[in-house]
């Protein structure tokens, strides 16, 4: 496989991993990548948010009707779903500063140019539930509460815009998937956002 271009600030952060991984090999700890093909990830995200869209559309067609047939006014969809993305970004930022020990520090906001995806992400190691707590803020917050007040409230604007929110969060619950699959006789875990792949580092120790 031809390896990726890396953008710059992909670069730096490999560099400051670089240093991160010699630190943590002489505190014992090994290395191991859980990395996700980024294209794969895309499509297979998509498939793993399509049971929550299906069960949220069924619910929402059964108690009021179609809501792809209402009215909406699209540039608002336009705005919304922007600032979704925005804002996904965002929660994972939040999250991951209230967990790490540097908080803000710790995190990095961006944009592949490339993909004009925003990203966020955080360089330092953590326990496993503040990682899966970050992976799964954002489709909860802009996803699953959404989706549960379209139902509740008849909004057919918001059951969409949740939509493409829980699709958005796709890849999060691949990247959760692969670290709940994980299994290690290791005593002592860490994770991390990996710098520049789609995926999580695990930093494994035994302490004998
Ligand atoms: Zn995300």
């Amino acid at each position: 496989m031809s390896e990726r271009k890396l953008t710059k600030a992909e670069e730096r952060r490999k560099r400051t991993f670089e240093l991160l991984e010699v630190q943590m090999q002489e505190k014992g700890y090994q290395k191991v990548e859980l990395k996700l093909d980024a294209l794969k990830a895309n499509l297979l995200g998509v498939a793993v948010a399509l049971p929550f869209i299906v069960i949220e559309i069924v619910i929402y067609v059964i108690l009021y009707g179609n809501p792809f047939m209402q009215n909406h006014n699209e540039l608002l969809f336009f705005v919304a779903m922007f600032v979704g993305i925005v804002v996904h970004e965002l929660i994972h930022g939040i999250t991951w500063a209230s967990f790490a020990e540097k908080g803000w520090k710790s995190i990095e906001f961006g944009i592949i140019w490339k993909y004009a995806t925003p990203y966020c992400t955080c360089n330092e190691p953590m326990k496993k539930r503040p990682m899966l707590l970050a992976a799964i803020m954002p489709t909860i917050v802009l996803g699953l509460l959404p989706a549960v007040s379209a139902i509740v409230f008849a909004q057919s604007f918001l059951l969409l815009f949740s939509i493409i929110m829980i699709i958005g969060g796709g890849g999060d619950m691949l990247i959760i998937g692969n670290i709940l699959k994980y299994h290690s006789k290791a005593g002592e875990l860490l994770y991390l956002d990996h710098p520049y792949e789609v995926g999580t580092i695990v930093f494994e120790k035994n302490n004998a």
